[in-house]
């Protein structure tokens, strides 16, 4: 077990009980997505478990030990926090933002190291950013400035990566893309656990899923679990409909069966 949080809540100043009594595990080679509708505490779990918000109750622990006294240092070596976008655009190059990923492998007085640059470039590449790493960030499309978030975190080169929401600005293409490589860090002894509205996607590469809705973990298992009629309605409600894809080759579900999601009109 990578990660483990145990009866998670989190309140926001003003009373909004965002997280209540949540249980969440992540393991290496996982890839979890995390479904549920708007202001279900999807970005306030991930926030929770990266240490950028306080819990107001319960326990996380790395590898069975508590986290609770661990510096951003000593966090940001193990786990990666990819937000949906950022506050203010910094005025540097692609490659400057990205090399802003291996702060947590440097001292205060030593130089970039070959193992820096080797990190920098790798993360570059695997984002499909390599040809821009010499661009300013301001002068980026929204999709390209998300690939430099996910980018900054795998120069990070951490064990576990919390994305949230990587693919709502980008193109079909660059959405597998990323996903594609989002799964391909499974395979390296990694783990991703990523927030998404997207279910399809969710339905081609999550090894599990985790549906949330006002604060509360109500599903968690597999893709052909989780997405179901069963399941999803309650929470989304009965605009949604259901058909499955035959697939050729196996992924991450356990069969060749993917469920479809579709939101779709009423006919009222
Ligand atoms: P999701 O990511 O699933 O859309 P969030 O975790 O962003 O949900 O939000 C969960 C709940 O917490 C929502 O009711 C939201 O309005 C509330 N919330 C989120 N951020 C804040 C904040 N900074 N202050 C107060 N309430 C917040």
């Amino acid at each position: 077990m990578l990660i483990e949080g145990r009866g998670l809540a989190h309140t926001y100043p003003g009373g909004v009980e965002a997280l209540a009594d949540l249980d969440l595990s992540i393991s290496t080679g996982e890839l979890i997505c995390i479904l549920g509708p708007n202001g279900a505490g999807k970005s306030t779990l991930l926030k929770a478990l990266a240490g950028l918000l306080p819990i107001t109750a319960g326990s996380i622990a790395w590898r069975g030990e508590p986290m609770i006294s661990w510096s951003p240092k000593q966090r940001a070596r193990r786990l990666a926090f990819v937000p949906q976008s950022l506050m203010a655009l910094p005025e540097v190059t692609v490659g400057t933002f990205v090399a802003q990923g291996r702060y947590a492998h440097q001292g205060v007085f030593t130089r970039v190291t070959p193992e820096d640059r080797q990190a920098v470039e790798q993360a570059l590449e695997q984002a499909d950013l390599a040809d821009l790493a010499d661009r300013a960030m301001p002068d980026l499309s929204g999709g390209q400035r998300q690939r430099c978030l996910v980018a900054r975190a795998l120069a990070q080169q951490s064990e576990l990566l919390l994305i949230d929401e990587p693919t709502n600005a980008l193109d079909p293409e660059h959405q597998i893309a990323i996903f594609q490589l989002i799964e391909s860090l499974t395979h390296e002894e990694r783990a991703v656990a990523v927030v998404t509205h997207d279910l399809n996607l969710a339905s081609q590469f999550a090894s599990r899923i985790v549906l949330l809705n006002e604060g509360r973990k109500v599903a968690d298992g597999t893709v052909n679990e989780v997405l179901e009629r069963s399941v999803l309605e309650p929470v989304y409600g009965p605009g949604l409909r259901y058909s499955s894809w035959k697939i050729e080759e196996g992924g991450a579900g356990d069969s060749g069966e993917r469920p479809i999601v579709l939101p779709w009109r009423s006919n009222s």
